[in-house]
């Protein structure tokens, strides 16, 4: 299996290459040539396998340059004891009859971003070795709160390997700001940015096509990847768990073989969701693909318009790690919608970049509008349903999980859809602990780690043990720059 680039379809890399690269260096989106199909004796194989076993079923029709055997001594030390709460890894969790809550947050980091990045670094340490690259890779991150965390868990003291996280200075909760700037690992580096995660990012994939920056560091030894859900890495193990999803709901009886799901999920940079659409493109049984966003609603707009404005005021909202306006991975979505049309996506992503808006083809908007829903989630309507998940279902739930959880309700009022539907929980609600105190009624007693007992005491809900563990670290960074200055923070820390 090959990757081709969104931007241009002459460009093809093998797996580890795509792996390796991360992005194009048109900057287009690497992504696979063919979609695999799975039928209902490959659901039927894996209903009584191991997530870990699923994992390597899954990811091995993707990534043909790796063998079976390999990705399944990947899944096992990405998902296993020593990093997962549960042995389920993606356990679902049943709200009613007809809902289910599929939880991505057992990781080390209590964020989804655990279920791709515990796997990415394996697969990168092994397309370096596939490769013959000698270089080191310098993953450079770019996060809205829980990629940078969560890439450094995984990346830490890997060899061949270092990594850079950029956040936003104002934009991450204190919870989230300790993670980062406690992190262990001799290859790791952070650095606050003065701005949003839009400014962070944009600073990073500047970095990127930089042919001067590219050039020093070839001739230090270095060379950049990333880390973004850019990565086609980050993509592939997010597909898993919507086909894993499917075979808890078949083992446990709650659907029959073939029967549709919906699945809602939360959404910022487009990646979790692409994941969902690439499920049912193999072939899942699924029906509508809900796409929930927060106050930042570009995504509801397209959606219903077909018309990609990103110039609209930036909301700081409890939800951060979805305070996005520019959805990176849509242009995979918008390569497949428009039969790999990629002069297409790049006449899109030149609109886009010269005057921040772009319209789609009406055969676009046709299959965007078949394939999925889009809503959003103001800030009361999170705060309420945390508050009524706690009290109806002794459910607590972080505020992305709220956004998703609305939405879905408002898309079943809006089409009386009935569907089994699946909603995504992306981050432990001990993650946002004072926006999670305050919506069940309690007063925060202060801003960061503090907070966790508080909302034990109050729930009786177990703190997740990397959490708990934070009040006892130091911290070991304290950089920030300007968005200007980013260039800079790179080729000191590559020094
Ligand atoms: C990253 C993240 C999201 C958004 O996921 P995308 O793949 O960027 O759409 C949602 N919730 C949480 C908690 C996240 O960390």
């Amino acid at each position: 299996m090959k990757y081709y680039s969104t931007r241009d379809r002459a460009i093809r890399l093998s797996g580890a290459e795509a792996v390796k690269t991360g992005l194009s260096r048109d900057g287009g989106l690497l992504t696979p040539e063919t979609i695999p199909q799975i039928d209902a004796g490959f659901l039927e194989n894996l209903k009584t396998a191991s997530y870990a076993q699923r994992a390597a079923e899954v990811m091995a029709l993707y990534l043909t340059d790796y063998d079976k055997e390999e990705l399944q001594t990947f899944a096992e030390r990405a998902y296993g004891p020593d990093k997962y709460d549960t042995p389920a890894a993606a356990p679902l969790r049943k709200v009613d009859g007809n809902t289910h809550c599929l939880e991505l947050w057992h990781g080390p980091t209590s964020a989804f971003k655990d279920m791709a990045l515990q796997m990415l670094p394996q697969l990168l340490s092994a397309a370096l070795r596939k490769t013959g690259e000698e270089k080191t890779a310098c993953i450079l991150v770019a996060t809205s709160g829980d990629t940078g965390k969560a890439a450094m868990e995984g990346f830490a003291d890997v060899e061949q390997t270092k990594i850079l996280v950029f956040y936003p200075k104002d934009g991450v909760s204190a919870v989230q700001e300790s993670q980062m700037v406690t992190q262990e690992g001799a290859n790791v580096g952070v650095c606050a940015v003065v701005g949003n995660f839009d400014d962070a990012q944009a600073g990073v994939k500047r970095i990127f096509s930089d042919e001067a920056i590219r050039k020093t560091l070839a001739d230090r030894g270095y060379f950049l990847s990333s880390a973004n859900s850019i990565n086609w890495g980050r993509i592939l193990p997010q597909v898993v768990y919507y086909i894993s999803a499917y075979c808890d709901l078949l083992r446990d009886k709650a659907i029959s073989m073939g029967e549709k799901v919906n699945f809602c999920v939360p959404t910022g940079n487009f990646g979790d969701i692409l994941a969902a659409y690439y499920a049912k493109r193999m072939g899942l049984p699924v029906g509508k693909l809900i796409c929930a966003s927060n106050q930042n609603d570009v995504l509801t707009d397209f959606l219903r318009t077909g018309i990609y404005d990103k110039n609209r005021p930036f909301h700081n909202t409890m939800s951060p790690s979805m305070d996005i306006l520019v959805s990176s991975n849509l242009e995979r979505l918008l390569f497949d919608l428009s039969g790999e049309g990629d002069a297409l996506v790049r006449s899109y992503m030149e609109d886009l970049g010269r005057t921040g808006k772009y319209e789609v083809s009406a055969s676009i908007q046709a299959a965007l509008t078949e394939q999925f829903w889009g809503g959003f989630c103001d800030e009361a309507g999170t705060a309420e349903t945390i508050a009524r998940y706690y009290k109806d279902f002794g459910y607590l739930i972080d505020t992305h999980t709220a956004v998703a959880a609305q939405v879905m309700e408002q898309y079943r009022k809006a089409t009386g859809d009935q569907t089994l539907t699946v909603f995504a929980s992306t981050a432990s609600p001990y993650k946002f602990c004072n926006h999670v105190l305050a919506n069940i009624g309690e007063t925060p007693r202060g801003d960061g780690v503090e907070l966790l007992d508080q909302l034990h005491a109050a729930t009786g809900v177990p703190v997740p043990r990397r959490l708990a563990a934070l009040k006892e670290k130091t911290r070991r960074f304290d950089q920030t720059a300007e968005k200007a200055e980013m260039d800079a923070v790179v080729l000191d820390f590559l020094k």
